[in-house]
């Protein structure tokens, strides 16, 4: 059984257990299960120090649910005087000279970072095979990937190592991984929660969030990081909603708009009966399903791997071996500079979305690439308002398989691109979604995802925990995880 942020603050108030000793035991199972090569730096001095400062705190009995709570942030927000390298080659000696902002809510709380999360480099993948560092592996099975590119984040929660993680999703990025691992991951709203700090991998789509055991503990995160901040000029001053007291809300009335297009083909017969079984949960909660269709459905993929890649080759165009980051050695000229510098610090998969973008950008393919995607990305957003005209939440499967196997899929970026098929439309409209565990297929833990209008975080979070208090499909764990 796994416990919850809650349980765990109630035991460090009433002293059952110190931060300190928290925090060792989660620095002593990420050592112990370092075949998951889920972390790139393990901080256990900063941490040692930090669970010392919130036992202080507890002493004092001040503070929020999350002081002394240990969890583990993506390495792609920034954190002062400890390494950050995007799992990049190009950033692998990056030491930043301040903290993202949601690196500051987190430690403004006391939670106690132990370190930074593998993923995929630059945030582009499915698999978390395109990091610098290694491959994750899923620890329902070894020789699976747990999804991407969070996958560190999701590794280290299902695996009982920490309590959450926080993640970034530009494409799926934390509901994929989530989903793979039998655990919950929300994707807030784009611009509920701060940019400053996190490394850009596509400005208009990237959006901090989190990956933990359940939808409640997702709740009490979401608190720490949702808000406005004035350094990041797409953060929204929209009011934060109380995330905590809206989970106990019933759901009796709730419409439940069912995708045509997100059950049809290409999704697993076993992904679509779980998924069958957990509407037939809603419902018995009261809810009420409503067939609905988003007509685009299928444009998403196409759009997201042009706008993605256009941006991603703009945010990348600073790594040029001059500032900060990689260079290479005894450059003959400025050109070579930045060929060498490049062709040697971004891994295959990151050349690749460069030079799509950078094409899909260039003058004379701008209209027929860009633009036209652009226009798809509203109509896109469009199907979404009109869905919402009629239902509260959207809900379908977050994934079209269980995870895969690692190498699957990794020569064959297509494959691997539509294995994003249910997550990027959600990005595309910058709503908000949540996948949470419904059952298992093969063996393997399946995600349902909910999405929301924009701001009904809450809402999202509502109907997954009561769907969390029917069912324990979020309390399994992999084998030999206590
Ligand atoms: N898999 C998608 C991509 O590779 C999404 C990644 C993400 O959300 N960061 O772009």
């Amino acid at each position: 059984m796994s416990v919850s942020i809650a349980q765990l603050a109630q035991a460090l108030r009433e002293r059952k257990i110190s931060a300190t000793d928290l925090t060792r035991q989660a620095i002593d199972a990420a050592q112990q299960c370092a075949d998951l090569n889920a972390l790139i730096t393990l901080d256990d001095t900063g941490a040692l120090a930090a669970a010392e400062r919130a036992d202080r705190a507890l002493a004092k009995n001040v503070g929020s649910t999350l002081v002394g709570i240990p969890f583990v942030h993506k390495d792609i927000f920034c954190t002062k005087g400890i390494r950050t390298t995007c799992a990049s080659r190009m950033l692998a000696d990056f030491v930043p000279p301040y903290d993202a902002s949601v690196v500051e809510q987190l430690a403004g709380v006391q939670a106690v970072s132990i370190g930074k999360a593998n993923m995929d480099e630059f945030a582009m993948g499915s698999s978390n095979e395109n990091s610098f560092f290694g491959a994750v592996k899923n620890p329902w099975d070894a020789a699976r990937v747990p999804g991407g590119s969070s996958g560190g984040s999701a590794a280290l929660v299902a695996a009982g190592i920490v309590p959450f993680a926080t993640g970034t999703d530009t494409g799926g990025s934390i509901r994929q991984p989530a989903a793979f691992c039998g655990i919950t991951g929300l994707k807030p709203t784009y611009g509920r929660v701060s940019r400053f700090g996190m490394i850009a991998y596509a400005s208009s789509l990237d959006c901090g969030g989190v990956l933990a055991r359940s939808a409640e503990d997702c709740a009490h995160v979401l608190t720490a990081m949702a808000g406005h901040d004035a350094r990041d000029a797409t953060s929204t001053n929209a009011p934060v909603d109380d995330y905590v007291s809206a989970l106990t809300k019933p759901l009796a009335g709730l419409r439940i708009g069912v995708a045509r297009e997100y059950l049809g083909a290409g999704i697993d017969a076993g992904i679509g009966a779980v998924v069958q079984a957990a509407l037939k949960q809603y419902e018995k909660l009261g809810a009420t399903l409503v067939d609905i269709s988003l007509p685009n459905a299928a444009l998403a993929i196409p759009a997201y791997y042009v706008i993605a890649p256009a941006e991603a080759s703009s945010n990348l165009a600073r790594y040029d071996g001059v500032r900060y980051g990689h260079r290479c050695t005894d450059p003959t000229s400025l050109e070579d500079l930045y060929t060498r510098t490049r062709a040697e610090g971004f891994g295959a998969e990151v050349q690749r979305r460069i030079l799509v973008g950078t094409y899909a950008l260039s003058a004379g393919y701008y209209d027929a690439y860009y633009l036209r995607a652009q226009r798809v990305r509203r109509l896109i957003a469009s199907d979404f308002t009109d869905a919402f005209k009629t239902v509260d939440v959207i809900a379908g499967p977050t994934t079209p398989t269980v995870a895969f196997k690692l190498g699957e899929k990794s020569a064959d970026p297509l494959a691997m691109y539509a294995a994003d098929v249910n997550t990027v439309a959600v990005n595309l409209a910058g709503l908000p979604a949540i996948s949470l565990p419904a059952g298992f297929s093969e063996g393997l833990p399946v995600g349902l995802q909910l999405i929301a209008p924009a701001f009904a975080e809450a809402r999202l979070l509502n109907a997954a925990h009561q769907f969390q208090l029917a069912t324990d499909w979020h309390a399994r764990m992999p084998e030999g995880v206590a």
